[in-house]
């Protein structure tokens, strides 16, 4: 696991969006973040240990004052158990958008693989991504957005807004790019992207980095 702080500086030098977020050390040092970003907020656990935070009930979202803050803080640190606790994130809530996963990995054969599809269920169960070797130019991101199954989602379904394909495509090429330039970057994992009419959030970044001849 790539150090939470260091893929997300990456991310931002190559242009990509990620949420705005402070890494707490303590229940005061929350508080007083989660008043610098403005109610609401979401508290969710940094730990090398822990691969699915919200099945772990260690993401707590729409936290709307301190009390709720300070309740969400134990409730994590109660319900990460015995795992390696390496602080708490808080980041601004979020509004509701279309939820994305934006990701990547090496690939023994191709090398640097960019991968996009819908988030949640439509990942993990349906298996609707579509796949490019890195680097990839613009008409090609277009083509990865059109490429799924789920794509007229992208349009917009039951009265929300089309998503802005134009600064997804610049994600997708971003990401590859970052990849490409990166191969120590064994798999890349940023799920949800929340997307919206004008752009997207990425809000939960993940990395894993290629073992260096023995265990990392
Ligand atoms: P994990 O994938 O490890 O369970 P996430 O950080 O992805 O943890 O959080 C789980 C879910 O909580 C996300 O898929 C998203 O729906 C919601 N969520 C997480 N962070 C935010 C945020 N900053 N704003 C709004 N919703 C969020
Ligand atoms: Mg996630």
């Amino acid at each position: 696991m790539v150090g939470h702080a260091d893929i997300t500086k990456l991310l931002k030098e190559y242009g990509i969006r990620v949420a705005e977020e402070h890494v707490a050390k303590s229940e005061a040092e929350a508080a007083s973040a989660a008043k610098k970003l403005g109610y609401p907020v979401v508290l969710k656990i940094v730990s090398k240990d822990i691969l699915h935070k919200s099945d772990s009930g260690c993401v707590k979202v729409d936290l709307k004052n301190e009390q709720e803050l300070k309740a969400a803080y134990k409730q994590i640190t109660k319900n990460a158990g015995k795992a390696r606790v390496d602080g708490m994130l808080v980041q601004k809530m979020a509004k509701k958008g279309l939820e994305l996963i934006v990701g990547g990995k090496q690939d023994p054969q191709f090398g640097p693989l960019v991968l996009f599809g819908l988030g949640g269920i439509f990942v993990e169960v349906l298996k609707d991504v579509s796949i490019r070797v890195c680097p990839i130019e613009k008409h090609e991101a277009l083509e990865m957005l059109d490429g799924i199954k789920g794509a007229p989602l992208l349009k917009g379904a039951r009265g929300t807004a089309p998503v802005d394909k134009e600064m997804l495509a610049g994600l997708l090429v971003n990401t590859s790019k970052m990849l490409y330039e990166n191969q120590w970057i064994a798999e890349l994992d940023l799920n949800p992207v929340i997307a919206y009419a004008d752009g997207y959030l990425a809000v939960d970044v993940r990395a894993i980095q290629v073992k260096s001849g023995k265990n990392a």
